[in-house]
């Protein structure tokens, strides 16, 4: 199937409050743009400099959501155009992301990525460093990020269980949060093989990359 059809059938699966985010990684720009004249506006990225390149050269109205680990002194190159950082799991990144928003009078939206999954290798936070964040009072201080969200991935695995009881794990900790800041609005979990349970979960966000553009060669 193409590109085109692929995102025709998955948009077709989607509830209406759930964005679509297309992992772009390591895909070459034509394909990019097949999924543009699809009527798909965000991507997904999970190197900057990547991301950089493909910003520089294809349409202007496309949102760049930057999906992967983030390294704090590659902040400044995406700092004008990204759009949403998913993967935030520091305050120092945290810090250096609202350093670089400023010198382009940006409010850059972010959100923080939670460990939940059983895997030792995937980034993110527990709850108390959460919370550690949140309430800490620089973190008051910086007016050039947005905490929107809460990002996470689930175990890689067949167990349909497990990875439901870890996205439900997630949510709760959304809803828990939500319900001290209004501000916040997105539940980015779910990949093109888990994505159904992630809605099933309340996601309002999917990053779907494999599902769309077909497998990678590399990660
Ligand atoms: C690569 C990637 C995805 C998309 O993975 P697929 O299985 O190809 O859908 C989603 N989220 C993150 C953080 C990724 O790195």
């Amino acid at each position: 199937m193409s590109i085109e059809q692929n995102l025709k059938k998955i948009k077709s699966t989607l509830p209406e409050v759930v964005t679509l985010v297309a992992v772009s990684k390591t895909k070459p720009n034509p394909d990019l743009i097949e999924a543009y004249n699809a009527g798909q506006r965000i991507f997904g990225e999970n190197k900057i400099q990547e991301m950089v390149e493909k910003w520089v050269s294809l349409p202007k109205d496309i949102e760049w959501h930057m999906i992967g680990h983030v390294q704090r002194n590659k902040v400044k190159y995406m700092a004008e155009f990204v759009s949403l950082v998913h993967g935030v799991d520091s305050f120092r990144l945290l810090k250096e992301i609202d350093k670089q928003a400023k010198k382009y009078d940006r409010v850059i939206r972010c959100l923080l990525q939670m460990h939940i999954a059983e895997e030792a290798t995937k980034f993110g936070l527990n709850e108390s460093e959460l919370h550690e964040i949140i309430k800490s009072e620089e973190f008051s201080t910086l007016k050039n990020i947005k905490i929107v969200g809460l990002m996470g991935m689930a175990t890689f695995t067949e167990d349909h269980i497990q990875v439901q009881r870890e996205f439900k794990q997630l949510k709760s900790i959304y809803i828990a949060l939500k319900d001290k800041n209004k501000d916040l609005n997105v539940l980015s979990m779910g990949m093109s093989g888990d994505y159904q349970i992630a809605i099933e979960e309340g996601s309002n966000m999917v990053r779907i990359g494999s599902s769309i553009f077909g497998a990678r060669n590399r990660h």
